[in-house]
């Protein structure tokens, strides 16, 4: 029996040198450990400098880290030999019990103030992948959005104390992105004075609201606010879902789990009916809509304007948190790409050992392009938090005025930064190979989370915010004078006919890419703008028709202006550094910043690179010219590739965490124990398996 094994190539698992120590090399070349100490010795600077500049300051940093570290701490993570409890037991309700195990660590550590938790990181986000984290994300600011100041005064410190669980009720079975076609009602009794909540039909069931199933205590419940039968649309109620007692769900609510997703499954996401569920008035959330005893309706006039400047701080949460997750994905791809080694392809004497894949180009080039796009949307995202800032103020100043460029931007940020990061994440994935596939890489959870964010999705569909963009865009056209960020369009317009005049290494620099990026936008945005106006002259369409007709031209142009904002943000970034700052640390921003740029244009992989290239302005010699300097930056960039990650597993110790964490998987240890049996599978259906095909084909048992 063993020499047929032997035979056939197979071993047992002690005869595989399952003890390998790390330090332990094969074919004469360094362990991984080596390998990763030999490339952080080789950066240019002190990466947690760099870690400064990115964290914004170093207080933020310290807070950042120290807060990470008390979680850790309190979970039981500071082991990284040990299996984390998140990769262990798979099932729904495991999965919903770590999240709540999480949560609990993260919401009574204190920090959620700080933001640490809800804006840089999935694992222990106070965001939407936790089911406590949904009273941060959405409960409290949208309760600060429409609630009266003594309603806020009410429930709000409730809230922040944890003392009420919160979440946030808009989306049906029949209604996400159309949020006027909700049909839950909330229909006014003057008798009793209360409001009655129904979700008169299937379609009208909540159905996807983070941690309503079985976490949330209270929710807002968006509903459809009917009075004497008369509709007033879409309005905010605080709704309580359980009894805090027992917590069982109060009489005619019906709440569950809406099962497993592609992600975010620690979150809880859930269903909730409604039969008749009686609220006082008092509930409304009334801040810019309110109902009399006598059942009078009352709204301010700028109700809309007001609640979209609120509710685009998600959209701002989002920008920075996937920015931050495609930097997660490829700090791991990078630290990856270190140790691993595959082929003897590129050996070189003496040794002839196989080589790590970083020296593979294509991995040097896709890690580096997108390293740098990470780079870029942290430095969007830190210019939008400058501008999303001031407007409460000005709003509640009654100054509206920056309100559609703050919007535009914000729709437009999300869209490309959760599209740059789904496809990001996704390339840093492929490039760990089938180690990547492995859920305990982490990588499938980040590429699967960032998607939510892209495509389904919650805070928009990407194309509906790129149509966002596009409508401002071919507002502010229209208008007699162009808004301040398009006053760029009418100088670039007026000279379509020029070439650029910059060779080799002139394309680095970040004004002659500003140049290229504004030229794009003008040519696509004017000739998307030109189609629009003709499809309504020429065959008598709507605007809206007649944008729905050109919409792959528009979100062209909608992209080529948010890209433009993008290294215009990044310039002001690398201007407003403070004084103090290492040249190398500079050097290599500056880099990243030409890098972005250089590539969006010119890289052979870059989907948009076609916009760039339509009107002559840029030749084929000088895009081969592009490329080259590519080239010369990611040799200059590789030796700091590690410092540039400066997040996150440091020690390179890959094979031997991944296997210690593969023994300990539930299915492994106790298989291990009998004999390297899986013993349900192996009682329930190998052995009827084997035992059934034996005797159909033989006639009897063996
Ligand atoms: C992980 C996750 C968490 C969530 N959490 C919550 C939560 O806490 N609370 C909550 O209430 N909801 C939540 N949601 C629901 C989320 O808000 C909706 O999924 C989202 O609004 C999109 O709606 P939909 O799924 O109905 O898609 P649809 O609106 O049906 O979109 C389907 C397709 O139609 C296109 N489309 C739709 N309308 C237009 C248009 N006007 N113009 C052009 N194209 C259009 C879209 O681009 C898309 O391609 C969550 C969803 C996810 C995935």
């Amino acid at each position: 029996m063993v020499s047929q094994q032997r035979h056939l190539g197979l071993q047992r698992p002690e005869e595989q040198g399952s003890t390998q120590s790390a330090k332990e090399t094969q074919n004469g070349s360094l362990s991984q450990i080596e390998r990763m100490t030999q490339a952080r010795n080789g950066a240019s600077f002190d990466p947690s400098k760099l870690a400064v500049i990115i964290y914004g300051s170093k207080e933020e940093l310290k807070t950042t880290l120290a807060a990470f570290a008390r979680v850790e701490n309190t979970l039981g993570h500071t082991d990284t030999f040990k299996l984390p409890v998140a990769y262990g037991d798979q099932t729904r309700q495991a999965t919903l019990l770590e999240g709540l195990r999480c949560g609990k660590a993260t919401f009574q550590d204190g920090e959620p103030d700080t933001n640490v938790f809800s804006e840089r990181t999935h694992l222990f986000s106070l965001g939407n992948s936790n089911p406590l984290g949904l009273t941060n994300f959405l409960f409290t600011p949208y309760l600060k959005l429409v609630g009266t100041e003594e309603q806020v005064k009410y429930w709000l410190p409730l809230a922040e104390e944890g003392k009420i669980i919160g979440s946030y009720t808009q989306t049906e079975l029949g209604h996400g992105t159309f949020v006027a076609g909700i049909e839950t009602t909330a229909t006014f009794d003057k008798e009793t004075d209360e409001f009655v909540v129904n979700t008169p039909r299937e379609s009208a069931t909540k159905y996807w609201p983070g941690a309503i199933g079985f976490t949330a205590t209270h929710t807002i419940l968006l509903a459809r606010m009917i009075i004497d039968g008369q509709d007033h649309g879409i309005h905010p109620f605080m709704m309580q879902l359980k009894n805090l007692k027992d917590f069982k769900s109060l009489e005619g609510i019906e709440l569950g789990d809406i099962g497993m997703k592609m992600s975010y499954n620690a979150a809880g996401n859930g269903y909730a009916v409604f039969k008749s569920v009686r609220i006082p008035r008092s509930n409304l959330l009334m801040k810019h809509a309110s109902v009399s005893r006598d059942g009078k309706y009352t709204s301010i006039p700028l109700r809309q304007k007001l609640l979209y400047g609120g509710m685009m701080n998600g959209r701002r949460v989002m920008i920075g948190h996937v920015a931050f997750q495609l930097a997660q994905a490829l700090t791991i791809a990078t630290r990856y790409s270190i140790v691993r080694t595959q082929g003897l392809k590129l050996a070189k004497p003496p040794n002839f050992a196989e080589t790590t894949i970083i020296n593979y180009a294509h991995q040097q080039h896709r890690l580096l392009t997108l390293i740098a796009k990470s780079y870029v949307a942290i430095f969007a995202w830190t210019s939008i938090n400058i501008t999303y800032s001031a407007l409460p103020a000005l709003q509640a100043a009654g100054n509206h005025t920056t309100l559609a460029y703050t919007h535009m931007l914000l729709c437009g940020l999300k869209a490309w930064a959760t599209q740059t990061a789904a496809d990001g994440a996704e390339e840093a994935r492929k490039m760990c190979g089938g180690h990547g596939y492995m859920l305990i890489s982490g990588l499938p959870e980040i590429v699967n989370s960032v998607l939510a964010t892209r495509n389904l999705t919650f805070e928009g569909e990407n194309y509906v915010r790129w149509g966002q963009v596009s409508h401002y865009l071919m507002k502010g056209l229209d208008a007699e004078t162009l808004p301040a960020d398009l006053v760029y369009l009418e100088t670039y317009y007026a000279d379509m006919t020029s070439s650029c005049k910059s060779v080799g290494i002139d394309f680095r620099d970040s004004h002659v890419l500003l140049d290229v990026f504004r030229r794009r936008a003008a040519k696509c945005i004017v000739e998307a703008h030109d189609l629009v106006c003709a499809a309504e002259k020429g065959n008598g369409l709507s605007r809206e028709q007649a944008q729905n007709k050109h919409a792959p031209s528009l979100i062209v142009g909608a992209r080529a202006h948010i890209e433009v904002y993008i290294l215009e943000a990044s310039i002001k970034q690398l201007a407003s550094l403070p004084v103090d700052t290492d040249m190398s640390i500079k050097a290599v921003l500056t880099r990243l910043v030409s890098l972005f740029g250089l590539s969006t244009i010119s890289s052979p992989f870059s989907p948009f690179a076609a916009s760039f290239l339509s009107d002559g302005y840029l030749s084929a010699a000088q895009i081969l010219e592009m490329r080259d300097q590519i080239e010369q930056l990611i040799q200059e960039l590789l030796p700091d590739i590690l410092a540039i990650c400066a997040l996150g597993c440091k020690d390179g110790d890959v094979y031997r965490r991944i296997m210690g964490w593969t023994r300990q998987l539930p299915i492994n240890v106790p298989a291990k124990n009998n004999g390297g049996v899986f013993k349900a599978g192996w009682e329930q259906y190998i052995a009827p398996f084997l035992r059934e095909n034996r005797e159909r084909r033989f006639g009897s048992r063996l």
